[in-house]
């Protein structure tokens, strides 16, 4: 499914690229952290840049996911002090963030998410409710990971005078720099229902992350139900709050990531009031698909496509 939509989302941030003065991007496909991510960068040492990328890529990877056991995050659910001071940083990032979205994102949900067998051995089930009130509170680094990877990336590929780049880890799309011809970025924002159809396009001059989560990334059926990965902190159950999708744009991707997984959880009302209630501190501007087809959104980028039976309603 990432695969996919990993390609629709490169492919449509990069067209319209035109006559160029100084050629086209270098591209190179990387699979990290469960995703195939595709990167594009601009730059007279775009190739070494992307070797670095790539490795870098690697090297977060084996730090940050939860079940590898010999990363820092499993070190640390044993109770081991940080490995990295970035891990330190990391997971002082993600309390703040937890605070700010009043737990609805919740970095302690590793071993409830175990239970539901996501992320783990992929053996899904749906546990007890003595089972989930039982399970201690384990980091998951999930829901930011990719955003603070493409921190990472951008900050590596600067380092080799990378002017301009689009980063599509997968949901979460970075472009920063300028275009070299000019014109604006343009980034698909997925379809829900339909991995290889898009709900509009983002415009935008760059400096932006784009994270997208949705209920479609991951899930399961047992008995005619469906349960997917982003869970209500709460109940320890899959959110249930009328979103099928929360796209969040902002310039801090590890922010943009975190948020949108909170989204998901908050709805789309509280999602709103969010961004109001963040407005100053953290900026950021939503695309939010409920479940009854409308998409609402904040931004003013934004291009919604036409025809596909969604209902379009741009937040007042
Ligand atoms: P994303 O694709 O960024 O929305 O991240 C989804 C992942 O975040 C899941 O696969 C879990 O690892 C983790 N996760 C699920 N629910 C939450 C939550 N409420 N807060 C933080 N992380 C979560
Ligand atoms: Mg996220």
């Amino acid at each position: 499914m990432k695969k996919l939509l990993s390609v629709l989302l490169l492919t449509i941030a990069l067209s319209g690229c035109g006559a160029r003065t100084d050629g086209a991007p270098v591209r190179r496909t990387v699979f990290a952290m469960d995703t195939v991510m595709n990167l594009a960068v601009y730059g007279e040492d775009a190739a070494e840049a992307l070797d670095a990328a790539e490795a870098e890529l690697a090297r977060l990877d084996a730090l940050l996911a939860r079940d590898a056991e010999t990363s820092a995050v499993s070190a640390y659910n044993r109770g081991e002090a940080p490995a990295v001071a970035e891990l330190a940083a990391l997971i002082g990032e993600a309390e703040e963030i937890a605070a700010a979205t009043d737990g609805a994102f919740d970095p302690y949900l590793g071993a409830v998410l175990a239970l539901w067998g996501f992320g783990g051995d992929d053996t899904h089930h749906v546990p007890s409710a003595s089972e989930l009130a039982a399970a201690p509170r384990l980091l998951d680094l999930g829901g930011i990971a990719k955003g603070f990877a493409g921190e990472r990336v951008r900050g590596v590929l600067e380092a080799y005078r990378v002017r301009s780049a689009a980063l599509d880890l997968g949901g979460d799309v970075a472009v920063f720099g300028s275009k070299p011809d000019g014109a604006p970025w343009r980034v698909a924002v997925r379809d829900p229902a339909d991995e290889g159809a898009y709900l509009g396009v983002l415009e935008t001059d760059g400096g932006v992350c784009v994270a997208t989560s949705g209920v479609y990334e991951r899930y399961f059926e047992e008995n005619g139900v469906r349960y997917h990965h982003i869970l209500d902190p709460k109940t320890g159950y899959p959110a249930e709050s009328g979103l099928v999708s929360a796209t969040v744009v902002c310039e801090n991707g590890v922010w943009a990531d975190a948020l949108a997984t909170a989204c998901c959880v908050l709805g789309a009302d509280g999602a709103f009031a969010l961004r109001e209630r963040l407005a100053g501190d953290i900026d950021f501007d939503l695309i939010l698909v409920t479940d009854d087809g409308a998409v609402r959104w904040t931004c003013e980028g934004f291009v919604p496509k036409t025809g596909n039976g969604y209902v379009y309603e741009p937040a007042a």
